[in-house]
């Protein structure tokens, strides 16, 4: 399943930890692709990358600098659904059995400062994750989540070569091969 996101209104300084956290959440919770439109962030890029070389997922895709605009027409024209997540948008409990039944590559839009309205336009589905305002990064999680039905939680890359042992009380990391740990 295809599902890329999109992150609108990136200010470098201000934004750099906020976006760097929808980059990794959009990894580690089942998409396929993270890309900053309209400003290049070279440090957020490489932050993301050093995290997939360490835990894996080599075919993710990461890219920055792309017209937000265009991207989300070309993605349309493409036979994609543009899912703008809002929280003026329709309780997500309404539509989201439908975005997962359309079969549809996704492409999954998170703004930062106030989203333009020809993004509203262009959406497919304007997606409230609840009608009050939170973060980004909790609607996109909330989002994939209920997307893959919380089966994307078990996910660990072919590629990791760092696996976490997981502990009722201590730190385990070990290597691991091929999605095979190795003590
Ligand atoms: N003030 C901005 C506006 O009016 O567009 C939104 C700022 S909010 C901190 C940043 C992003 O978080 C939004 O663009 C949206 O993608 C996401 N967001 C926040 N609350 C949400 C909600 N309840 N449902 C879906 N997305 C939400």
């Amino acid at each position: 399943m295809t599902i890329y996101v999109l992150r609108l209104g990136h200010r470098p300084l201000r934004d750099k930890r906020i976006t760097t956290h929808v980059g990794l959440t959009a990894r580690a919770f089942g998409a396929s692709g993270f890309i900053i439109a309209d400003v290049k962030d070279e440090k957020i890029v490489m932050k993301v990358k050093d995290v997939i070389r360490r835990w894996g997922g080599k075919e993710f895709i990461v890219d920055h600098g792309v017209p937000s605009i265009e991207y989300i027409k070309k993605w349309k024209l493409g036979g994609g659904l543009a899912i703008h997540l809002t929280m003026y948008g329709l309780h997500i409990d309404q539509v989201i059995n439908e975005i997962r039944e359309s079969g549809k590559k996704l492409l999954v839009i998170v703004g930062a400062s106030k989203v333009p309205g020809i993004v509203y336009e262009l959406a497919d589905y304007n997606v409230a994750v609840g009608n009050q305002p939170h973060s980004e990064v909790a609607a996109l999680a909330i989002f994939l989540d209920r997307f893959f039905k919380g089966k994307e939680l078990h996910f660990i890359s072919s590629d990791a070569k760092i696996c976490i042992v997981p502990s009722a009380r201590e730190k385990k990391v070990i290597k691991c091969e091929e999605g095979k740990q190795l003590k």
